[in-house]
């Protein structure tokens, strides 16, 4: 099964906690600024994600979500929100 790992730049504050407890250092805080006024976090090697989730419970403000990246499934999420 294959997951899709999302940051929603609009919720994110560039805090730099997510970097920081991802065990494959696949987050990287981007060179542009977000329409909030900050730098937000991104997936900069997102190959190397094992989708653990780690980032997902860090982040204090839930910009984080990891999905299923199948149609069905998307459906589902969407359904779920
Ligand atoms: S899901 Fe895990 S491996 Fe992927 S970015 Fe988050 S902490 Fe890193
Ligand atoms: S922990 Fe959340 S708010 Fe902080 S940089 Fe990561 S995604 Fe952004």
């Amino acid at each position: 099964m294959s997951y899709k790992h999302t940051i929603d730049n609009d919720i994110c504050k560039g805090c730099g906690l997510c970097i920081a407890v991802c065990p494959k250092k696949v987050l990287e805080i981007a060179d542009k600024v977000s329409t909030k006024g900050y730098y937000p976090a991104y997936q900069a090697h997102p190959e190397d994600c094992i989708y653990c989730a780690i980032c997902c419970t860090m982040c204090p403000d839930v910009a984080i979500t990891i999905t299923e990246s199948a149609d069905e499934s998307a459906a589902k999420q969407e359904a779920e929100v």
